[in-house]
């Protein structure tokens, strides 16, 4: 195989705890993660210089070592001493700096990417142990799917899928650093904690109400007081039909839950006509099983990795 197709999902999280705080500066966390259909794309092929050639749809995202598309391809390059370089294009859509983990997913489907060009045969756990090093989140972006995350977000329980539903996301004209957002979040000060067991409990018994209900984020506090725009938006999902709403990791991203299609559309369109955001979607959950189905699916085809 000389060129792969990727897409590389964004997510959510429907509940983000912080417990602690290790001495090195990380949080342990606990999270529910949900991957949405909103995704990069990325292009790889082989080429016969040693090189890496990275170029996207966006000025603004670094085309170099920092890319984290590229630090993937670099890594995999050295641990196995692969010494045919890679061209390749990073079309994105997620929102960048936003709380949706574009940069990690985009590195996920990289290392998935570089195991299929060149034949690694490594399972997903070993390029789970490679893309941790890299970024928190990368382990959960090649797992995919609804994901209890713990630890700093290396820890992972499958969790059942969320019920079927329809997600508006909207992201305001804003950049947040995650840096910031942790740097400035005091522990002791944090009242009430998600209930994600609650949630869990919930996702068993497929109660999509009960999910909603518990939507919780403990970095809410730290960026809207930064960004009230945030809370604004989330309002007005409220008013318009949403089950409930909340900031994605540490923001600015804000996404509704709905449970029927032209309510969702509506919210949108207002959320839009409100000119309250730069960027905003309407998307449904990624489910897992519908996705490994896809994959073998296509894989026999010999088309894309879904
Ligand atoms: P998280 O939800 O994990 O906090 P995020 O949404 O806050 O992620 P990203 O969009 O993943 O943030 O990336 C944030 C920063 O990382 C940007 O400032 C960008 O310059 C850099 N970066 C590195 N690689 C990428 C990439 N592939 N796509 C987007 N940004 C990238």
């Amino acid at each position: 195989m000389d060129r792969i197709h990727l897409k590389a999902y964004g997510k959510v999280n429907l509940a983000l705890d912080v417990i602690g705080k290790r001495p090195n500066g990380y949080h342990d966390v606990r999270m529910i993660m949900q991957t949405v259909q909103l995704f990069d794309r990325l292009t790889m092929e082989k080429i016969k210089e040693d090189e890496i050639q990275l170029t996207t749809n966006l000025s603004y995202v670094p085309c170099n070592e920092q890319n984290l598309v590229y630090k993937a391809i670099a890594l995999i390059k050295q641990e196995y001493g692969i010494k045919e370089g890679v061209r390749v294009h990073l079309d994105k859509h997620i929102p960048v700096s936003a709380g949706m983990a574009g940069g990690s997913s985009d590195c996920a489907s990289a290392l998935y990417g570089m195991n299929q060009l060149f034949a690694l045969n490594l399972k997903i756990p070993k390029l789970m142990e490679l893309g941790v090093q890299l970024g928190a989140d990368v382990p959960y972006c090649l797992l995919r799917g609804t994901a209890l995350s713990e630890g700093i977000g290396e820890i992972l329980t499958r969790l059942p899928a969320i019920p079927d539903c329809y997600f508006v996301i909207a992201k305001p004209a804003i950049s947040v650093s995650t840096r910031f957002v942790y740097e400035h979040l005091n522990l002791q000060e944090i009242e009430q904690h998600p209930d994600i067991d609650g949630m869990i409990e919930a996702l068993k018994e497929t109660d999509l109400q009960g999910v909603a209900k518990r939507l919780s984020n403990t970095l809410e506090s730290v960026t809207i007081k930064q960004h009230p725009i945030i809370a604004k938006i989330k309002e007005t999902m409220l008013e318009h039909g949403a089950m409930n709403a909340l900031m994605s990791g540490s923001g600015p991203t804000v996404f509704g839950i709905y449970d029927n299609l032209d309510t969702a559309k509506h919210a949108l369109f207002t959320i839009r006509r409100q000119r309250l955001v730069k960027q905003s979607y309407l998307v449904e959950p990624f489910n897992i099983r519908k996705a490994e189905y896809a994959t073998d699916n296509e894989r026999r085809k010999g088309k894309r990795y879904e």
